[in-house]
């Protein structure tokens, strides 16, 4: 299980509060702490986060970061 909080809390796509109950994506940046047979990620940031309901790809991300884009 994963928990993570975040300080913004409107949708990334349709800026629409996301609250409770709701299914949600987020893109999460960490490191991997242990590799088994398991990953096991230590989350340092959220990247971007929308409800489950309006995601429709990752071509829709625009990452600030250089060096992931493709
Ligand atoms: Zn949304």
């Amino acid at each position: 299980m994963i928990e993570a909080r975040l300080g913004v809390t409107t949708c990334d796509k349709c800026q629409e509060p996301m609250t409770k109950g709701q299914p949600v994506l987020m893109i999460a940046e960490g490191n991997i702490a242990e590799s088994d047979d398991n990953l096991t990620l230590r989350g340092s940031c959220v990247r971007y986060a929308c409800h489950l309901s309006c995601w429709d790809g990752i071509e829709d991300i625009e990452l600030s970061d250089a060096t992931l884009k493709s």
